[in-house]
């Protein structure tokens, strides 16, 4: 939809395991443990690493409740689709924005303006089955030169049907108890309120509040961590000042940022940034006081949530396909 880029934000962050942290894979290995952590081949050796869908979905997850807790309408549940929600009507606000692009448009494809416009907050940010979201996650690896513990734990494999201990069955996990891995969170032409959102949810995560991975509930995933860097990247000739943030909005001519439903008042004065080399065409700044940002930022997302309400389209389709 949007053909140009005009900001970019960056952050790169590092996280080591406060309590051990098992990253399933799909497969299992032929002698050892029966549940093993995910691997890759990296210089030559076969390393843990966290999927950067591993982390995406984490975060993705976690930002929905905080978007709930302020408007229930704020975020829809990626997996609830209107056959869901037939059969259990609590589901019915949170039907997934694919679903019902899905049924407004049959097979053709919804167009992209539209797709962004109407979606819920998190799939603008996150993504959806139609838009691949503004937000991008890589791969966590074990940082160069650092070492890394595995270690083999006895899991016990509660009968899903019963879950009696009678039918208990020992089986042998593998988790990760030290190591330090690196990882990057981009966001591409983002709205200030997506900054801000994926900052808390980062932070949140480094602090140990939202776990990762296998056996949240069971004394894994929780992991401690902090943010190495946040540059934000401006692009072409319409560049912000120096302690200037400009959101998408911002950059945009009204007419264009309204039917997209920016805000043309996308920006923050009086955070401090420097200056970095600049990448190519890129202007590079690093943010380094992010909790500041986050202080003259929050107000615009809880704002930006409150406000936000699912379009009347959507809600026909809902009240049509369940009723009352
Ligand atoms: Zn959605």
């Amino acid at each position: 939809m949007l053909k140009k880029i005009y900001n970019e934000a960056v952050i790169d962050f590092e996280f080591s395991p406060d309590l051990p942290i098992l990253i399933k894979s799909g497969y299992k290995e032929v002698t050892g443990p029966d549940m093993v952590f995910v691997k890759t081949m990296r210089n030559g050796e076969f390393e843990p690493f966290v999927p950067g869908s591993s982390i995406k979905g984490m975060l993705r997850s976690h930002a929905e409740r905080i978007a709930r807790t302020i408007n229930g309408e704020a975020a829809c549940m990626p997996y609830v689709t209107i056959r869901n929600a037939k059969s259990d009507k609590s589901l019915k606000e949170y039907v997934s924005c694919g679903d019902l692009f899905k049924k407004k448009y049959g097979k053709e494809d919804p167009p992209t303006s539209e797709v962004y416009r109407d979606s819920c907050p998190i799939c603008k940010l996150f993504g959806s089955k139609y838009f691949i979201g503004r937000l991008e996650t890589s791969d966590a690896y074990i940082k160069q030169g650092s070492t890394f513990t595995l270690e083999e734990r006895d899991g016990i494999a509660i009968d899903r049907f019963t879950g009696g201990a009678a039918r208990r069955a020992k089986f042998q996990l593998q988790a990760l108890s030290q190591g330090t891995f690196t990882s990057s969170i981009r966001i591409r032409n983002f709205e200030l309120w997506q900054l801000a959102l994926t900052l808390i949810s980062l932070k949140d995560f480094l602090n140990g509040f939202v776990r990762i991975g296998y056996g949240k509930s069971r004394g894994f995933g929780k992991v401690k961590g902090t943010i190495i860097d946040t540059s934000l990247y401006y692009f072409g000739s319409n560049l912000p000042e120096k302690n200037e943030i400009k959101g998408i909005g911002a950059f945009l001519k009204k007419g264009e940022a309204v039917f997209y439903g920016y805000s043309k008042e996308d920006r923050i004065i009086g955070i401090d940034l420097h200056e970095k080399e600049p990448v190519g065409l890129r202007t590079a700044y690093a943010m380094d006081d992010i909790d500041k940002f986050i202080d003259y930022s929050v107000n615009k997302l809880s704002e930006y949530l409150k406000r936000w309400k699912r379009p009347q389209w959507m809600k026909d389709k809902i009240q049509q396909s369940i009723g009352g």
